[in-house]
């Protein structure tokens, strides 16, 4: 009788979102597609992601590091791996990290997990060594020493590569969203409040999804538009939908006890979406 009840609880985890960076007063323009011409600016938030449970930790994402910060005119609040650290999470200690895509805000910092396997879809490692790089527009949010650094690791034989939707671990799965990168994947993790999908650049804001409005950045925008169907689906609703860089996360969620820019996802929200959009 335990035995059959342990096989139909549902695996459950803890997501935690730690922010390492912040852009103010991005000219609306930069943010959607179609500007609203009553707004001027919105801020842009960087995190990286963290589950937890089951005796596992898993990392989605990397971050970027100084040099990509200066480059782009960026300012860290900490670095992401420093944000790990603070957080109580030793880097050598993490054995998967999932790349959600490989733009320069995402996929840095690779060679600071050196226990780590990388989980990237074949689509994004494709289009990222592909012809499609030969053009600035499309290359532009692209480190091309990311990139070549995940290909040293693809021979160090340390990449699993995953073809569209695919089980990670029980009560984790990765969902391949195209549209923004082209084989850009989000993470639908099991946790007590339900599905909770983090949609990395599937939607950087909610606005995105809510006003059928597409972040700038695209490399097909009918797969864009079909993605945030797809992120409602995954997640059972929007209030479960985290999107990848809107600073309302850190107004929703609470914040982790006695740490800086850690935020709870697991946790129902503390606010209404309704009344902050
Ligand atoms: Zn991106
Ligand atoms: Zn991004």
């Amino acid at each position: 009788m335990i035995d059959r009840l342990s096989e139909t609880v549902a695996p459950q985890y803890e997501i935690f979102a730690l922010r390492y960076a912040t852009m103010r007063n991005r000219a609306i323009f930069q943010n959607f597609m179609f500007p609203d011409p009553h707004e001027q600016a919105s801020d842009l938030d960087y995190f990286v992601w963290v589950i937890r449970g089951q005796g596992r930790t898993i990392l989605v994402d990397t971050g970027f590091g100084e040099i990509a910060a200066q480059e782009r005119s960026r300012a860290l609040t900490i670095h992401p791996v420093e944000a790990l650290r603070r957080f109580g999470i030793d880097p050598l200690t993490i054995e998967d990290v999932v790349v959600t895509h490989l733009h320069y805000d995402h996929a840095g910092n690779l060679d600071s997990f050196p226990n780590a396997r990388f989980h990237v879809q074949d689509r994004e490692v494709s289009y990222a060594t592909g012809r499609c790089m030969c053009h600035h527009a499309l290359r532009h949010p692209f480190s091309v020493t990311d990139v070549t650094a995940l290909v040293r690791h693809v021979y160090g034989g340390r990449v699993v590569f995953h073809d569209g939707d695919d089980d990670l671990a029980p009560g984790i799965s990765l969902h391949l969203i195209g549209g923004h990168s082209n084989g850009l994947q989000v993470v639908r993790v099991e946790t007590a409040r339900g599905p909770v999908v983090l949609a990395s650049d599937a939607a950087h804001f909610y606005d995105n999804i809510l006003k059928q409005n597409p972040f700038p950045i695209v490399s097909n925008i009918g797969d864009m538009c079909e993605g945030w169907a797809e992120l409602k689906r995954l997640a059972g609703g929007i209030d479960r939908v985290i999107p990848g860089h809107d600073p309302l996360v850190t107004a929703l969620y609470p914040p982790v006890p006695g740490q800086v820019d850690a935020f709870m996802l697991h946790e129902p929200p503390q606010r209404s979406l309704a009344e902050l959009v």
